[in-house]
């Protein structure tokens, strides 16, 4: 082992920072550091070292531009220069700085391939989550990109919003293996925001709320697909509800308003992304995270917790198991849903059947829909319904014929007592007034994905839920 450390160590390079630059001691620890994390990050998606630079020089200057904290030449990184403290903005224009590096002495043949190089400084810096706090549209992007591909902070932000669609990161992956083969190809915007057409499919799920237990299923249940706008109650059951806003005038904000101002509740059942962007509550589920953290949904800004970039992903069933466990610790809110057949995004859809709704809608670039979303949950039922290619309201008479087909029956789990110390398995949530993840509690509502609703005193034993006593329920 100490042999391949040692081989490592030798292939990085010695860093020289300028005195000018102001924190000395602390750019070099982080230049070593950064360049370990890069160089592991190579290794690991192309399976080569980085050979070079022997020596990376950084130094100071102090007239960039607005907006521009850094700037790279092969072997010389500059950097505005800090008193005595290393700045967060030094650190992520250090880093940002050292990508190009990096990219510079890995792939030589990208050094003109500006898109790639920013994109992929942007990817390792840290900085990406600053740029898509202000959410734009991938049309917007597109169109800042169209004029030019630099380091100012608008077209940062542009990449930025292109590295939040789903097969970005793959993409830019794919782009890095191609420095094997000469790598000359110039990565594209239309590269980086493409949406591979497989990704898509109609699903159909249901799900017992009592047991858990999928009752019907067709389509692909377990394809991950970008799930649009269906999380927004999360975002609410989490951080809401949200103050009262002022109705905006960008695009974000044309969601039905007829009045100057909006209340969450009105906000979910338009499912308003401006009263999101603009409520800007935090960028996870809050007590619901833990939920997510099991299907890899882990929100960095709003923008992707309320689905307007595809990067993260559900299926059907992941998606039909997180409204089981709202639909069980927010009674309210599904009360609140129920409105939107009459009042919200179903309001026009001529949809019969009584239950709480909501409704995602995942456009492509060009903002034609690439798959519709329908949520229905009622006392006895959660039904997901994906479409390939479809806005909700206009499969809703579909989920009208799959709900009147459902009957409340005897439920799939035998009723009656949990012997004392009955395990089930996999970690569980306990939900009450508010969902509780991973600890004792004498008297709960134990959900268990997957399983039943137990109602009995229980305790979360590494990841294992054991009911002490309880009883399951019988609907
Ligand atoms: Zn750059």
């Amino acid at each position: 082992v100490s042999v391949v450390v040692l081989a490592l160590l030798a292939a990085a390079p010695s860093f020289s920072v300028d005195p000018d630059v102001g924190t000395t001691a602390d750019v070099e620890r982080e230049a070593e550091r950064h360049w370990a994390a890069l160089t592991r990050l190579w290794k690991k998606n192309t399976g080569d070292d980085v050979a070079g630079p022997e020596h990376i020089a950084v130094r100071a200057r102090r007239d960039f531009s607005p907006g521009v904290n850094g700037r790279s030449a092969p072997g010389v990184v500059q950097l505005r220069p800090s008193r005595d403290v290393f700045t967060r903005r030094q650190r992520l224009a250090l880093k940002h700085e050292l990508a190009h590096q990096l990219l510079l002495a890995a792939c030589p043949a990208a050094a003109n391939d500006r898109l790639f190089h920013e994109a992929f400084a942007i990817w390792t810096s840290g900085e990406l989550t600053n740029w898509l706090t202000k959410h734009i549209t991938l049309q917007e992007a597109r169109t800042r990109l169209a004029k030019g591909i630099d380091d100012r902070p608008s077209a940062r932000a542009a990449i930025a919003r292109l590295l939040a669609e789903a097969e970005a990161e793959r993409t830019l992956v794919e782009r890095m293996r191609q420095c094997k083969d000469g790598g000359r190809a110039l990565l594209t915007v239309t590269a980086l925001t493409r949406q591979v057409p497989a990704v898509f499919a109609d699903a159909d799920v249901v799900l017992s709320r009592h047991s858990g237990a999928v009752i019907a299923h067709s389509g692909a249940p377990a394809l991950k697909m970008p799930f649009g706008s269906t999380l927004k109650p999360f975002v609410v059951a989490a951080h809401g509800p949200g103050p009262d806003l002022p109705v905006g005038d960008t695009a974000m904000w044309k969601c039905g308003a007829r009045t100057q101002r909006m209340k969450t509740r009105d906000a979910l059942l338009a499912s308003c992304n401006g009263y999101f962007l603009d409520w800007a509550p935090p960028a996870t589920f809050g007590p619901y995270q833990p939920l997510f953290d099991r299907f890899d949904v882990r929100p960095r800004v709003v923008a992707e917790a309320i689905g307007l970039a595809s990067r993260l992903q559900l299926s059907a069933f992941e998606l039909a198991q997180a409204y089981r466990v709202l639909a069980e610790a927010e009674p309210s809110l599904m009360k609140m849903l129920r409105a939107n057949r009459t009042e919200g995004t179903l309001a026009a859809a001529g949809l019969t059947v009584e239950g709480a709704t909501k409704t995602g809608t995942v456009r492509d670039a060009d903002s034609r829909p690439r798959v519709g979303w329908i949520v229905f949950v009622d006392d006895d039922f959660v039904v997901v319904m994906a479409r390939e290619g479809r806005a909700p309201s206009t499969f809703a008479p579909q989920l009208d014929t799959l709900v009147r087909g459902l009957k409340p029956r005897g439920f799939d789990v035998e009723r009656g007592h949990f012997r004392p110390g009955c395990e089930l398995d996999g970690i569980e949530v306990s939900v009450g007034k508010r969902l509780v993840v991973g600890r004792h509690v004498p008297n709960a509502r134990w959900l268990c994905l997957g399983g039943p609703t137990v109602n009995g005193p229980g305790v979360v034993d590494g990841d294992r839920l054991r009911v002490e006593r309880g009883t399951l329920d019988d609907g």
